[in-house]
């Protein structure tokens, strides 16, 4: 254990209690020089027997006052004081993941039950399942409105020198995860998905809040993408990625000129979707959105499965009965957009692209175990199954309790997909790590007095930004 050491040294230090005698001793010392007859010689050594208890008694009440009571009193006492902290943090963390918040009683007043405001209030589950539910108030006219905003703020552009801006959106849970090392691996994806976007340029959110209480879980992102749509004109993509899904080609870049006129773009096989109503044709683990009108509808044709209990429950039966595959379990938004896309194609496949020349998600079954062969063979910026751009851990719940593959399995396999991926940073820095499944690093180049010939060598950013132009030349 982590606290063993510092207690253990205190410990120690309390033994140093044997210090004593060194200041009896100059006491002494002190005394003897002044008195040197025999009787007094005796009544001095009765004096400093009693200044070394003295001593020895503040010592001891120092001590108490340093370290604590328990501590001072061996094993037993030390295990007691750790028992407490451990007991206090599990309390706390305890009420963290517990459901009864007392503010909660005010929040559902206040919502509605609606979420962002929209219809299906009532019932057992806070929502009518007679009336559609809705995500929020209707808007028909993003479109004009967004234009009117962008038009009256050149300062917030939805292009920067010829590309769109794109927010790239991700989120977890409100509360700690099952188990801690879910939290780890949460701070580890989300520190790969900042590098990826630090060096592209990228704007990041992270959501941790459920803004739709209906929609918990892998609907959370419906709620959230459309609120920050609204909240966010100037953003042209926004680019929503499961918190199980990381960057594994930090070189590669979105070749956001083919989708010019699209408005959704997603990882799938138009076969699996439309001859075979599999439902896994396409990914909801990375996707973008046009921040226009259309977005907004779809969102709202996509959302009214969601709603947690009873509607949820019931959609869950429609999709299995529907879609090639698919286990008995309550709606998830994966099935539920398949679903609709294949039930209202006309509607909404024009401006759907269903992405598959590179891997905008890449389900991690197939990938992790051949990392070695592609760093043989091949570089990053391929971004497909040479390279893959995005690793998906699908099924695996880092943060829950229950995936559908062994934990150890998906633990290592998440670890090997990280450095795999850090190593392309750490590059950059003159590091890697010393091997895929290493927390630790090496260095691979030696220290230089001359560091700035090698920023362009290793800059990945280099072919880049040398083909949109101007940025790089105006520091
Ligand atoms: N998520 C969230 N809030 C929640 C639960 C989930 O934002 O309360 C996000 C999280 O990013 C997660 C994603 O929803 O990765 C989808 O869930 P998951 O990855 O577990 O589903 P899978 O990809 O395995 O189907
Ligand atoms: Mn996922």
């Amino acid at each position: 254990m982590g606290q063993d050491s510092p207690f253990t040294a205190l410990k120690r230090g309390s033994g140093a209690t044997g210090s004593l005698p060194t200041t009896t001793n100059s006491a002494s010392l002190r005394t003897a020089a002044r008195v040197p007859s025999r009787g007094r010689q005796i009544s001095k050594t009765f004096n400093n027997i009693k200044i070394t208890i003295l001593c020895g008694f503040v010592t001891i009440l120092v001590l108490r006052g340093t370290i604590g009571v328990g501590n001072l009193g061996g094993g037993g006492g030390e295990s007691e004081e750790q028992r407490k902290i451990m007991e206090k943090t599990k309390i706390f963390i305890d009420q963290l993941r517990s459901d009864d918040d007392p503010s909660d009683v005010l929040l559902n007043n206040e919502s509605g039950g609606g979420g962002g405001g929209g219809g299906g209030v009532g019932g057992d589950d806070g929502v009518n399942p007679n009336v559609t539910y809705t995500l929020g108030p209707k808007i028909t006219n993003w479109n004009e409105e967004r234009k009117i905003w962008l038009d009256s703020h050149p300062e917030f552009p939805n292009f920067v020198n010829g590309k769109p801006r794109i927010l790239l959106v991700t989120g977890s849970p409100p509360k700690p995860c099952d188990n801690s090392i879910g939290d780890h691996y949460l701070l580890k994806s989300i520190k790969n998905k900042i590098d990826y976007c630090r060096l592209h340029g990228i704007e990041i959110v992270y959501n941790m809040a459920h803004l739709d209480k209906e929609l918990a879980g892998y609907w959370a992102k419906l709620p959230l993408i459309r609120k920050l749509m609204l909240s966010h004109p100037e953003v042209e993509w926004i680019w929503w990625m499961d918190s199980d899904a990381l960057f594994t080609d930090m070189v590669f870049e979105l070749p956001l000129s083919k989708y010019a006129d699209y408005n959704m773009v997603i990882h799938g096989y138009p076969d699996l979707m439309f001859n075979q109503h599999s439902w896994i044709a396409l990914n909801t683990g990375s996707f973008l959105f046009r921040n226009c009108q259309w977005s907004l509808d779809l969102l709202d044709a996509w959302a009214p499965m969601g709603p947690k209990g009873k509607i949820r429950d019931e959609a869950g039966k429609i999709l299995t009965a529907n879609l090639k595959g698919r286990p008995a379990f309550e709606a998830d938004d994966q099935s539920a957009l398949i679903y609709l896309l294949i039930s209202q194609k006309d509607v909404w496949m024009n401006k759907v692209f269903l992405e598959n020349a590179y891997y905008l998600h890449g389900y991690w079954a197939g990938l992790v175990d051949r990392y070695e062969e592609m760093m043989d063979k091949y570089h990053p910026g391929l971004g497909d199954e040479r390279w893959p751009f995005v690793t998906h851990f699908v099924g695996c719940k880092p943060c829950g309790s229950y995936g559908d593959y062994p934990v150890e399995r998906c633990l290592s396999s998440m670890e090997r997909a990280y450095n795999f991926a850090d190593n392309q940073v750490l590059k950059l820095y003159g590091f890697r790590h010393r091997g895929l499944l290493s927390p630790k690093v090496k260095r691979i180049r030696n220290e230089t007095s001359s560091p700035l010939e090698f920023v362009d060598q290793f800059d990945i950013r280099r072919p880049l930004l040398g083909e949109s132009g101007s940025e790089s030349k105006n520091p």
